[in-house]
């Protein structure tokens, strides 16, 4: 193996490891962030759980087991991980399954953690093979297996490893090995947020901005959020730069509805990227099936982002199903659309496969 690191060199710090939680919008962001468990909203089966695994681990003076948090972009993955940490007390070091690229990244991240530290893997699903099988004696037996030299010569030692918490964050819990995926003692489901769960984070929010925000305002921006936390904080802050401009500052639903129209979002908190997509299963596949790539090569969009970040909520709201033969729109998204239903040819009977629970498949 190669392993050639050393935890305190910056460069190694800089390219795998993230000290601070990013986002899109710096700063701000961060400090949206609920650094408690009573603060993060919503997800209730989830805190639940999490509140007995935590108090018992602590309880036991053990790390708590290898937890999986799996579901869409934004719905609070990263955060649930840092609030983990800071419950169990323990410092949490933040990485992604991409920026790991070589053994020796990862067995110079496991080596340099103490005892009950967390290590938080986002992405964990794009973690190269190779690399992948060294976590699992680490995930384990907390042990590193190296092989010094080369040849006949070669011979393999173990090096202990303090007793840690692995942290993997997915939005496609189906691409995991088995074997990895197996070695986590807790796997989540994070969910897409109700609108009432979202208005609370949306008023939770302007308050640590300082933004005057009314029930109704908080309640508009919040059902046009898709079902995500991320969403709903981007649209406050775009709401109110509307806010500063055209009024006096304070959030109300005229004009979040004002912003929201201008920055193309409809009454569902469908955009412009959603709208085409329907509209391309609609015109050119007569309401489908269509295959998730043709579907994505149609409209320029990669599928990946089409089936992580647009389908879920999508078939959350009935507007779309997947189904063996690919990707379906239902009569109510025509309705939304304002789009005539179409004419059965020869008197056949248009299937509409209005059952989003129905079949998935790729
Ligand atoms: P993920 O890692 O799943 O992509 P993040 O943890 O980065 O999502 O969450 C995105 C943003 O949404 C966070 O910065 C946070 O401000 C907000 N957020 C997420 N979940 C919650 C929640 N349950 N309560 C309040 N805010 C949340």
């Amino acid at each position: 193996m190669d392993f050639e690191q050393n935890g305190a060199d910056f460069d190694f710090e800089s390219r795998i490891l993230s000290s601070t939680v990013q986002s899109e919008d710096g700063k701000e962001e961060i400090s949206l962030r609920p650094k408690t468990l009573s603060d993060y909203v919503g997800q209730a089966k989830v805190k639940e759980n999490l509140k007995v695994y935590i108090e018992a681990a602590k309880k036991r003076g053990d790390s708590l087991d290898h937890t999986l948090l799996y579901g869409p972009p934004g719905l609070g993955k990263t955060t649930l991980a840092n609030i983990i940490a800071s419950e169990m007390g323990v410092n949490i070091r933040i990485t992604s399954g991409p920026a790991i690229e070589k053994q020796g990244d990862l067995a110079a991240l496991l080596s340099g953690l103490a005892e009950g530290d967390v290590l938080f893997i986002d992405e964990i699903h794009r973690l190269p093979r190779a690399v992948e099988e060294i976590l699992y004696p680490a995930m384990e037996d907390y042990a590193l297996d190296i092989i010094i030299g080369k040849g006949p010569a070669a011979r393999s030692i173990r090096i202990d490893l303090p007793r840690f918490t692995l942290i993997g964050a997915t939005t496609r819990a189906g691409q995991l090995s088995t074997p990895l995926r197996d070695r986590f003692g807790v796997v989540l489901k994070l969910d897409l947020y109700t609108p009432e769960e979202l208005a609370l984070i949306v008023k939770r929010s302007a308050s640590i901005l300082g933004l005057p925000i009314a029930e109704d305002g908080a309640i508009e921006i919040a059902s046009r959020s898709r079902g995500t936390p991320r969403i709903a904080n981007r649209l406050l802050k775009r709401v109110r730069d509307f806010a500063e401009m055209k009024g006096d500052g304070s959030i109300t639903s005229e004009i979040a509805n004002y912003a929201l129209q201008k920055l193309e979002i409809d009454g569902l908190g469908l955009d412009g990227i959603d709208r085409r997509m329907l509209g391309a299963i609609i015109s050119y596949y007569n309401g489908g099936p269509v295959g998730l790539e043709t579907l994505a090569a149609t409209i320029g969009e990669e599928a990946i982002t089409l089936e992580d970040v647009y389908e879920p909520y999508l078939m959350q709201i009935g507007f779309l199903s997947r189904t063996p033969r690919g990707r379906c729109v239902t009569r109510r998204a025509y309705e939304h659309l304002g789009l005539p239903l179409p004419a059965p040819a020869n008197g056949e009977q248009i299937n509409f496969f209005d059952d989003t629970n129905g079949a998935e498949a790729r």
